[in-house]
């Protein structure tokens, strides 16, 4: 979630007039960085739940962190694009705070299959998963301060 956050600040940024433009965009994004090779749990292996939760729980505190912080960093011209630009790039993963909260996937069945047929997750890109957040991390401040 922190990357999709990072990259939709980026974006939000760049379209800074444009909220909804920024939140579409936002969205695709989401979809292409889920396309690329990146880090994901093993799954079908004891424990994967369970290092699931824990990942998630430090990545969902660290993306709503990267948000406030972004927030706070954009000009004031381009705060709302950016807020959009973050919330659309998270959005799509809400499915996973759903179904766990709640019981269910509050997407339409061809989104989730979509979702699901994209991703190119692997256990062993851990360090590679964690050099793009740090590099967006810093793109983003390059570019919400500028
Ligand atoms: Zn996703």
């Amino acid at each position: 979630m922190t990357t999709h956050v990072l990259a939709g600040a980026i974006i939000g940024r760049a379209l800074a007039r444009h909220p909804a433009g920024a939140f579409a965009a936002g969205v695709v994004s989401h979809f292409a960085m889920d396309s690329c090779p990146h880090w994901g749990i093993a799954k079908g292996v004891p424990g994967a739940h369970e290092q699931f939760l824990r990942a998630a729980r430090c990545d969902g505190c660290a993306g709503l962190a990267a948000m406030a912080l972004a927030a706070g960093l954009a000009p004031g011209s381009a705060r709302r694009a950016v807020v959009a630009g973050m919330v659309g790039g998270a959005s799509v993963d809400l499915d996973k705070p759903f179904e766990h909260f709640f019981g269910f996937n509050p997407f339409p069945v061809r989104i989730q299959r979509f979702h699901t047929r994209i991703q190119r997750e692997a256990p062993h890109r851990l360090p590679h998963e964690l050099a793009m957040a740090a590099a967006a991390a810093v793109a983003a401040w390059v570019v919400l301060r500028s």
